[in-house]
Formats: structure tokens, C-alpha cells, sequence
């Protein structure tokens, strides 16, 4: 159910603020395919890696003009494995040799970091990726233990760059890593600390990947198999799609990381026209942060709604999951007090989701400096909960994890002391964030 735009006076202002950084970000047409131009944004400087390229030299072919290259060595860990394979066809090996090398790069708990590693491979191939191949592009800076177990790793890039990336024990033996897509994130989410870092750039399908490989490498003689990967961490992953369905396929082969695709989850603000080409493009989950059950507000917690509506984003979903079989979008919802946690809100999310195969996960907030957003009550969570369920919805909440390390959801990054703005609070909204915390 498509809700109502109010355009009463907050909202000409909200509309006023957004000239700027996010009306530049999106290709101006809502049904285009294309990838988002690069972005105009005042606290980027480039959505791309500095040094890095892109070559179709080493015999790959046009079709393969995507494989990254860093000086003059490929990124081992930005190739398929079919690229990987004909990469190495084109020194003169066999693809036998090419899968070897796939294996001791992901499987068999190896996760090769160097040539030293590469056990049990010919001479000349271990000689020739010394010379043409790089096997890391990420540096080890720091690693934080919260109280719950929670890991948050901190990662330097070659550009000195800095990500973060969150290990996250769960119930049964479920261990998931949340990696991030973008050093920062340009769509600037009110609740979100990240956010408020502005963009700096897009991560390349090697450091996604090289995240999942680390964690593993790092982390499972600690926390056990590392079964889950969701796309979580710092930035929209949608905002930087080429590399994100390239990360996500190499995190799926059955004979690298063998991720079940079911069980990575890649998560998006709304970005429509991104969605509906992830749903065609990759089998892998998806979630969508949704908020809010009104344009009004979504449109101020989430800026993004303003270039994609409610009623698009859902019609959308609801459209394009009929030709999905057995598959339920995760929509996430962060309960923010006194702004879209009344028994209302409860009401217009069972009927927006109507006729949309999903699951709902109702998330507590996470406070960091700079917001002015309070928890929900735990009490007011679970009447909310219950409203859902006895509609029929399936539906979860899920507590905050890692927060004494600001390694929970909405926490990561560093913001800096240049931020991007916060937009003004909305005039009815303005007593529920001075109140004290609930
Ligand atoms: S919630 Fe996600 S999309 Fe929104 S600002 Fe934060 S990182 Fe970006």
C-alpha cells in the first residue's frame, strides 16, 4: 500500500537540502540498468581506487577487460575462477593447475596469503605468479573483542585507506562475517554512523572477497567455521554492484569458499533499479532496509526514499520476486523511538509488505556520538513483534551485537571531523529525540 506524500512545510525543506550530494548520485533514470556515475559528493574524493586498472592484456580477451590490475600484477582475488583459469591458460598452464591454485587461494582452510603457501604446485607456475601475481591487497591494522564475542577487524588498503570489517558469532554454530563494500557510504542514512563519513570510494571485487578470506584465515581456529556472509559493513553495496556480484560469485564457488548462497545476504537502502538487476543476476539473498512504513518519514531517515518511494521500491519487489521461486527478501527494520515504532507503524508494515514473499527483522538501534535517535524499549519491541506475527508475518528481532566496540550495525567508520550534514529533524519528531532514553 503506497502511502501518502505529505508536502507540508518540513518536507519543501528536506526537498530543498537534497540539491545537492544525493540528487548527483543517481542516474536519472529510475528503470535504467546502468551502472550509478561516479558521484558527486563533497566528502569523496574518488569512488575508485587510485592505483588500480583494469587490462584485457594477458590473452583474456575483451570479454574479460574487467580483471584488476594493480602496477603490473593481476589481483588474484578479483578473478572468477573462469577468468582465473584462462588468465593462467594464457602463461601456458593447464587448467588443472589453475584449480589447484583456486583451491589453496579459498579452500581446504589454506587461504594462501603468498607463493610459500602454494604447496604441492609446479615450479614455473609458483615462478610466474612471484612475477605477474598479487595475492593481498588488505593489511591487518587492528583486531577488537566486544563483550559478546564480537570481532571487528580494521583493514588498511594499499591507497592507506581504512575499512572495517565484523565477525559475529551466532547460536548453533552460525558464525557470519559482515564485510563492507565502499569506505564510507554516500547515501547518508540519519541513524547511521558510517553515513556520516560521506563516500571516500568503492571497494574492488578483491577486497570484498579478500575480507571473507582473512576472516576465516584470522578467525576460525577461534570461532569455528565462518558459515554466513552478510554485506552489511560500511557502505550501500548496491552503490557499487559490478564488484559486489563479482565478490559474491567468487564467495559461492562450490570449490573455493563454498559459501551456500542462500547464506550470503546482500543488502541495499532501496536501490531499485539495482535490485531488480541483482535479482537477475545472482542467486544470493537480499535485504532492504526499510525504516519506516511512511514516504514522510523514510524520506528524512533514509534520503534515498526520495529518489525511490515506498510504493516504488515495494511494487518493485513484489513484481520481480513472482519469478523468484522459493525465495523471501529479508526486510530490516531499525526501531527508532517515537519515530517508527507505534502500534501504526505495526499496522502500515503488514500491509506494505502485503503480497511480498519476505521475512522481517525488527533491529534495536545502535546509539553512537552524533545521533540523536533513542533504542525502542525492549517491551515496546515485542509488542511490535507481536502485532506482526499475528498477522501472519514472519518476523525476528535481533539485539545489538558488538556495540562496546562499535562494531554493531550502523556503527563502523570513522567519520573524521568533515561529515556530512545531517538533515533537519522534522518538527513532529523533534520531542521524541530530545526525550531521554526509553
Ligand atoms: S545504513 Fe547502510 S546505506 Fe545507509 S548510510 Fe549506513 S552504510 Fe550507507
Amino acid at each position: 500500500m503506497e502511502m501518502k506524500l505529505s508536502r507540508g512545510p518540513w518536507m519543501r525543506r528536506q526537498l530543498a537540502t537534497l540539491s545537492s550530494p544525493l540528487q548527483t548520485v543517481y542516474s536519472s533514470s529510475a528503470s535504467s540498468l546502468s551502472p550509478i556515475p561516479p558521484i558527486s559528493h563533497p566528502l569523496k574524493s574518488s569512488t575508485n581506487p587510485p592505483s588500480l586498472t583494469h587490462s584485457s592484456s594477458y590473452g583474456l580477451g575483451e570479454e574479460n577487460s574487467c580483471i584488476p590490475v594493480i602496477g603490473s600484477k593481476v589481483l588474484l582475488k578479483g578473478m572468477r575462477y573462469h577468468e582465473l583459469e584462462k588468465w593462467v591458460q594464457s602463461h601456458g598452464f593447464r587448467p588443472a593447475q589453475a584449480l589447484m591454485l583456486w583451491k589453496r587461494l579459498y579452500g581446504n582452510n589454506i587461504w594462501a596469503h603468498d607463493i610459500e603457501e602454494l604447496q604441492g604446485l609446479n615450479k614455473d607456475l609458483k615462478r610466474m605468479l612471484g612475477e605477474h601475481a598479487e595475492f593481498n591487497v588488505l593489511q591487518l591494522k587492528d583486531m577488537l573483542t566486544a563483550s559478546d564475542g564480537t570481532k571487528k577487524i580494521l583493514f588498511t588498503m594499499e591507497d592507506g585507506l581504512t575499512i572495517e570489517t565484523v565477525v559475529i558469532p551466532g547460536p548453533r554454530g552460525r558464525t557470519t562475517v559482515c564485510v563492507s563494500s565502499q569506505v564510507g557510504c554516500a547515501m547518508n542514512c540519519q541513524f547511521c554512523y558510517t553515513g556520516r563519513m560521506g563516500l571516500k570510494r568503492n571497494l574492488t571485487a578483491a577486497e570484498i572477497v579478500e575480507q571473507a578470506v582473512l576472516a576465516r584465515r584470522l578467525l576460525s581456529h577461534e570461532v569455528g567455521t565462518i558459515t554466513n556472509v552478510v554485506f552489511m559493513g560500511m557502505g550501500e553495496p548496491l552503490h557499487n554492484i559490478e564488484n559486489v556480484i563479482k565478490a559474491a560469485d567468487i564467495m559461492v564457488d562450490e570449490q573455493g569458499l563454498q559459501f551456500s548462497p542462500r547464506k550470503v545476504t546482500i543488502s541495499t537502502s532501496g536501490l531499485v533499479p539495482q535490485i531488480k538487476r541483482l535479482l537477475k543476476e545472482s542467486n544470493c539473498a537480499l535485504a532492504v532496509s526499510l525504516n519506516a512504513t511512511t514516504d514522510e518519514v523514510r524520506n528524512w531517515v533514509m534520503p534515498i526514499n526520495r529518489k525511490y518511494n515506498l510504493g516504488l521500491l515495494l511494487g518493485t519487489l513484489r513484481e520481480e520476486l513472482q519469478f523468484k521461486r522459493n525465495y523471501k527478501v529479508l526486510f530490516e527494520y531499525v526501531m527508532l523511538a517515537g519515530v517508527n515504532d507505534s502500534i501504526e507503524d505495526a499496522k502500515r508494515l503488514i500491509d506494505l509488505v502485503q503480497g511480498i514473499p519476505c521475512k522481517i527483522n525488527l533491529i534495536s538501534f545502535n546509539p553512537h556520538s552524533g545521533s540523536k535517535f533513542k533504542s525502542t524499549s525492549e517491551e515496546k519491541m515485542i509488542e511490535f513483534r507481536n502485532i506482526l506475527a499475528a498477522s501472519g508475518c514472519v518476523v525476528f528481532m535481533r539485539f545489538s551485537k558488538g556495540d562496546d566496540q562499535m562494531a554493531a550495525c550502523g556503527q563502523l567508520g570513522n567519520p573524521g571531523e568533515v561529515q556530512a550534514p545531517l538533515l533537519k529533524v522534522p518538527l513532529k519528531f523533534r520531542a521524541a529525540l530530545e526525550a531521554s532514553s526509553v
